[in-house]
């Protein structure tokens, strides 16, 4: 009878439906994923009850002996997942809410304000929280951005140029948009000789580089942040590594800085995945997140679709619509009708508002997850095209939804609702 079905009807139908929009739209947003049962059990638990202000062993609270060992075996793992392989010391700090606290922990713990900091713009494919005006890191310091260049690869003269002339405190290497491998050990060599730190907020690519299929960051660069919930597939939340001699002022920065208790049931569920991540089948699955995504790129390539940056390398792409005479708004919404859910995403120097924008952001994670291989990938790719190629026909849309159906029906995600 305390079930939210018979308490709270209300919410428990937004569960369903929302369960049920998971299974039955093709989850192209490149940010998200399907957490495992695991990750979310833990989430339910009643961990979520424990205050803990404080690290391990120091806390502000009675009764933190067992989520001590959580937030221990969170710690531990991350480490051995991303730092003990390629034989680099770092310190990790788990209580991260998000990706957006990860980094704003790393400004307000490093930095002063009106400090220059450098960043990639988020036109070309950086994160709000690495400088954009309207957020706290472009309110408060003083943002020099770095993009592209002609061929839409990241402009490294560029940001030895930037850097040189601006003498930063904090470069950030990283992006939310961007198909290619990043070059980290040119940022390292930039940072390091303007006297800058370098981060890497490695966000998106966190899964990848756990399975060694995206370069790693953590030879190179000072501090790295990332969410735990993209391509590392565990519960949403972030994490900051960072050199032994840093961790004294990221931890502060965290807790007293700027959160208060952490969030113990998401800590164990970063755990879980970090666990998960830790497993020789992992590894497969990343690299098909790469080969997924490399299909996609190749089929849209033949039906006439730009790929950004020319291709990609990693689990993402973005696409230049112009061709078919398509906003990205409109793609969006016109694809979510038929049940292949992406977001509209400005592609450099787009002619369009970021509201409306010429691109898509494409990613595989989240089908990779359910199953799809790269047939299905090139199906989804061929689909896509269709609709993009016929947007106003009734008869091309039906065809490609009912596509779609039989796609995710093969494929289910959970076997049964949470
Ligand atoms: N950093 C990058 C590169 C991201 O792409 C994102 C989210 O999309 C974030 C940080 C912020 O993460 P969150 O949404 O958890 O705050």
């Amino acid at each position: 009878a305390d079930k939210v079905e018979m308490t709270d009807p209300a919410i428990w139908e937004v569960i369903r439906k929302e369960g049920q929009r998971q299974e039955d739209q093709i989850e192209l947003i490149a940010s998200e994923n399907y957490a495992s049962p695991a990750v979310m059990e833990v989430q339910g638990s009643v961990l979520t009850n424990k205050y803990a202000e404080g690290y391990p062993g120091k806390r502000y609270y009675g009764g933190c002996e067992f989520v001590d060992q959580a937030e221990a075996l969170a710690k531990e793992r991350a480490l051995e997942l991303f730092c003990k392989l390629c034989g680099v010391e770092m310190a990790v700090n788990v209580q991260p809410h998000s990706g957006a606290q990860a980094n704003m922990a790393v400004f307000f713990g490093l930095l002063n304000p009106g400090d220059t900091v450098m960043g990639m713009s988020l036109a070309e494919g950086g994160h709000l929280s690495h400088g954009m005006k309207l957020n706290m890191s472009g309110k408060w310091f003083n943002i020099v951005s770095y993009g592209l260049n002609e061929k839409e690869e990241i402009d490294y003269d560029a940001v030895e140029k930037l850097a040189l002339a601006n003498k930063p405190k904090l470069i950030i290497a990283g992006a939310s948009a961007y198909s290619l491998r990043i070059d980290f050990k040119r940022f390292g060599e930039i940072a390091h000789k303007v006297g800058a730190y370098l981060m890497v907020d490695m966000a998106h690519y966190a899964g990848l580089v756990a399975a060694g299929v995206y370069p790693s960051p953590f030879p190179y660069a000072d501090i790295v942040t990332t969410t735990t919930h993209k391509t590392l597939r565990g519960p949403r939340g972030g994490m900051i590594f960072c050199r032994p001699d840093l961790e004294k002022s990221i931890n502060m920065a965290v807790f007293p800085g700027i959160q208060g208790g952490p969030l113990m049931h998401v800590i164990a569920a970063k755990a879980v995945a970090l666990h998960e991540a830790l497993q020789p089948a992992y590894k497969e699955y990343q690299k098909q997140v790469i080969r997924n995504a490399a299909v996609m790129a190749e089929e849209l390539s033949k039906r006439g679709l730009r790929i950004v940056s020319g291709r990609t390398e990693s689990h993402v792409m973005l696409v230049d619509l112009r061709s078919k005479n398509i906003t990205g708004k409109e793609a969006e919404n016109i694809l979510h009708e038929i049940g292949i859910t992406v977001n509209k995403n400005s592609i450099p120097n787009d002619p369009q508002k970021p509201f409306v924008t010429s691109g898509i952001r494409i990613g595989s994670p989240a089908m990779t997850t359910r199953g799809f291989k790269e047939e299905e990938a090139r199906e989804v790719a061929s689909l896509i095209a269709d609709v993009l190629d016929h947007p106003h026909d009734e008869a091309v849309l039906a065809n490609v939804k009912d596509a779609v159906a039989s796609l995710v029906a093969r494929f289910p995600v959970y076997r049964q609702t949470v």
